[in-house]
């Protein structure tokens, strides 16, 4: 028996006034979302717990059975992991942005005209080799991603993640100085170093040729490195440890990759998968039913709906969700239902009014030959309301759907 666990991230919403106080998932046309409930269970979700906005990245840790609460340990290592940069369970690693400053250091765009790779990865060569007097013997290691998106690990016995971060997270704001959070030595270390590197950072970059031929193309410098959300690998046991099955995830979405990883779940890289409204769809849903051959347990995270949540695009986000319950239409005609618990839901609200994260809880639906099927009929954060799971945890989902594949262990003799 095996599991599909696919996620919408931010796919639940709040009821919409344009939309008749439907919320966009009673709006879309959904009949393979509404098939898995009908022929399922469902119920309502709170990621983490009741009226508790999460993150993306706690959401994936609680969905995938850990306590975020206990084990969470900061975004950037996360990134850092997902991007296929080594971090050591001593190392502090952040997430970066390539920026664009004035002269007093004020923020003028925080992603640099979104940079195109092959600037970004020129810029970062040169960073990586810079030498540093006052590092105090850290090594570093700075790698760019995607666009203006770079990790920053950092290498030294003794250091903290409890500093702030040099992101000053709006423009028209001064880069602000990495500070200590707590008195700690570790502390003061970590922020002495990062503080040392960004000064750095920005004398290399702010006369670099890349910079230079940018200008003469009329497009913003390169010329600052911002960094935020320290954070070191999460001390968690891998799925195959915990449930003994083998898993798989499809995303391409950085630190989703990156709790995967940590959890020690293979990563796909599936061509065209982008993390964007543009992202194509069918290549995940036919990687899915390719990694369900040789896993148990394959996760399939789709970026795109929390994306226009946030762009407040109401229109796109039901377009969104039309194209996610497309690509659970092949994924139900290509998997064995006699064989495989299939579970659909969202990491979190994303309400397209507030643009935010939401703490409201999200529906859940599971459909397989185990489970004892509910009358709900359609996949929605109303219909779903009324299921049979009733209200669960995030961290509930693993165990529930590990117990319907045969994978739970009996508690007591
Ligand atoms: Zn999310």
């Amino acid at each position: 028996m095996k599991a599909v666990l696919v996620i919408g991230d931010g796919m639940a919403d709040r009821p919409i006034r344009e939309l008749g106080w439907k919320t966009p998932l009673e709006a879309a046309r959904k009949p393979s979302l509404n098939q898995i409930a009908k022929t399922g269970i469902c119920g309502i979700m709170d990621p983490i717990s009741p009226g508790l906005p999460p993150g993306s990245d706690t959401a994936t840790l609680a969905l995938l059975g850990y306590d975020a609460s206990k084990v969470y340990s900061g975004r950037g290592a996360l990134e850092a992991i997902g991007s296929g940069v080594k971090v050591l369970p001593s190392d502090v690693a952040f997430r970066c942005n390539f920026a664009t400053v004035d002269r007093n250091l004020v923020v003028l765009d925080r992603r640099a005209g979104r940079i195109v790779n092959e600037d970004a990865t020129k810029l970062a060569g040169s960073l990586q080799k810079i030498k540093l007097k006052k590092l105090l013997g850290a090594k570093f290691f700075f790698e760019n991603t995607i666009q203006h998106r770079a990790v920053l690990v950092i290498r030294k016995r003794g250091l903290s993640t409890a500093v702030s971060d040099s992101d000053p997270g709006e423009v028209g704001e001064k880069v602000s100085d990495v500070k200590p959070l707590d008195d700690s030595s570790g502390a003061k270390l970590t922020a002495e170093i990062v503080n040392e590197l960004m000064r750095g950072f920005h004398k290399i970059l702010k006369d670099h040729p890349v910079n230079e031929e940018r200008a003469k193309r009329g497009v913003p410098p390169a010329n600052m490195i911002l960094c935020r959300g320290a954070g070191t690998v999460p001390n968690i046991k891998p799925l195959s440890q915990v449930y003994g099955i083998s898993a798989a995830c499809i995303g391409a979405t950085p630190y989703v990759r990156g709790v995967c990883k940590a959890a020690g779940m293979k990563l796909i890289d599936v061509k065209g998968a982008t993390g964007t409204p543009q992202t194509d769809f069918m290549a995940k849903a036919k990687a899915t039913i390719q990694a369900l051959k040789t896993n148990e347990f394959v996760l399939l995270h789709v970026k795109a709906t929390d994306v226009a949540s946030h762009d407040g695009n109401i229109e796109q986000k039901i377009e969104l969700i039309e194209k996610i319950d497309h690509v659970l239409g092949y994924v139900l005609s290509n998997i064995d239902l006699d064989a495989t618990h299939l579970s659909v839901t969202a990491d979190h609200t994303t309400s397209s009014i507030t643009r935010n994260h939401e703490g409201d809880p999200v529906p859940i639906a599971i459909t397989g030959p185990c489970v004892r099927r509910d009358d709900v009929e359609e996949f929605d954060e109303r219909a779903c309301a009324k299921g049979g799971l009733n209200r669960i945890r995030g961290m509930d989902l693993m165990p529930i759907l590990m117990n319907l594949i045969g994978k739970a262990k009996k508690f007591g003799a």
